[in-house]
């Protein structure tokens, strides 16, 4: 029995690897390339649990088929966390919202022909981004659940990167939540979508945390380094630790009371004060060198929109780690990776 993560390089996916292979499960890991693959197999010491194969673009057409035609039977378990998260582009179909939503029909189409009987749980990493309401996030009294979906349209989508990175999360787990309907009798397997918010924490190795890192650890990355004449007055989000994202992959398959759920994984809010308290009472190297927050106006630290996820703490049955560890472990391991440059 294998569990099959798609994106395996990423920095979710990095945990799920990691934690799936320390509860001993087999592990076949989707890589762009024949070299991130070895990189992937060498980073857990050619653990022969691990096995790899290439998928360079998942918004080609059948671009699973090969991964199923190799290993069929074996896979009962799909995480398909593969999806671009980034806002360097302003080709906002061909960059973001297509591969996304061809990534997601893909892996079910390629589930469908080679393991409708045999693929038993789903697990689809989706967002926060796919269910909050940008528009209503300031209303401090309004409160949503994993209930609700981000109201963007497709022409919504397509005149800014972080409108089409929400139009991506929306529009691909709507697509899978659709193929599950259509394809009830078809194929075998439950879905369960994960939707973390903002995901902060350490990366899975150590030595990945210097230098350019993936959007979200950006964040921390950027207010690191930004220097004590910047100001990032106006940062504000929910947050989540990844070691908690993966946990909650992991409880998205393997419990029952996930099933057929769309899981809101989230631990908290944040805002730029916030981050630059945690790091100059925690970092005294710091003091002087963080970025500015003192804006009044823009450095509002009234709470806003409050996403409630009880249903899903429930499901999840465990606490989620909070802002100040999440932040100071990010932040630890960027500083001592720059340290050992
Ligand atoms: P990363 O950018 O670290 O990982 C994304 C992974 O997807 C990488 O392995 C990347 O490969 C792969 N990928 C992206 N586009 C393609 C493509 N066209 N073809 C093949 N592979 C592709 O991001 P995260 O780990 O942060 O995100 C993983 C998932 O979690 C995404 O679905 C994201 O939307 C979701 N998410 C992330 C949050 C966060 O704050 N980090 C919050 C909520 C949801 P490569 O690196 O080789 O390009």
């Amino acid at each position: 029995m294998s569990v099959l993560v798609t994106g395996a390089t990423g920095f979710i996916a990095l945990h799920l690897v990691k934690d799936l292979l320390n509860e001993n499960y087999k592990v076949i890991g989707t890589v762009r390339s024949i070299e991130k693959g070895d990189n992937l197999k060498a980073q857990f010491d050619n653990n022969p649990l691990l096995t790899t194969v290439v998928v360079k673009d998942i918004a080609a057409v059948s671009a699973f088929d090969e991964v199923f035609e190799q290993h069929k039977e074996q896979i009962k378990i799909v995480l398909h966390t593969a999806s671009p998260f980034h806002f360097k582009t302003t080709d906002y179909e061909k960059d973001l919202l297509i591969p996304a939503i061809h990534g997601t029909k893909s892996i079910l189409e390629s589930i469908k022909k080679y393991g409708a009987q045999t693929v038993e749980r789903v697990v689809i990493t989706s967002s926060i981004a796919a269910v909050k309401d940008t528009a209503r996030f300031a209303e401090a009294d309004f409160v949503y659940n994993e209930d609700a979906w981000n109201p963007v349209t497709w022409e919504g989508s397509t005149v800014n990167a972080p409108d089409a990175y929400r139009g991506s999360k929306k529009f691909a787990e709507k697509a899978a939540w659709d193929f599950l309907e259509e394809n009830r009798d078809v194929v075998k397997f439950q879905l369960t979508t994960v939707c973390p918010s903002l995901i902060f924490g350490p990366q899975a190795f150590a030595a990945s945390a210097a230098g350019q890192l993936n959007t979200s650890s950006e964040v921390i990355n950027s207010f690191l380094h930004a220097g004590p004449e910047a100001d990032l007055s106006g940062l504000k989000n929910d947050f989540v630790d990844v070691r908690d994202v993966s946990k909650a992959h992991l409880i998205a398959f393997q419990s029952k009371s996930a099933t057929g759920q769309r899981l809101g994984v989230n631990s908290g809010q944040f805002n730029s004060k916030d981050l630059s308290e945690i790091l100059s009472q925690n970092f005294p190297q710091l003091k002087g060198k963080l970025p500015k927050t003192t804006d009044e106006g823009a450095n509002k630290t009234e709470p806003y929109a409050k996403f409630d996820t009880s249903k899903t703490k429930k499901i999840l049955g465990f606490e989620f780690i909070n802002l100040e560890k999440s932040v100071c472990d990010t932040a630890k391991q960027i500083l001592d990776a720059e340290k050992s440059l």
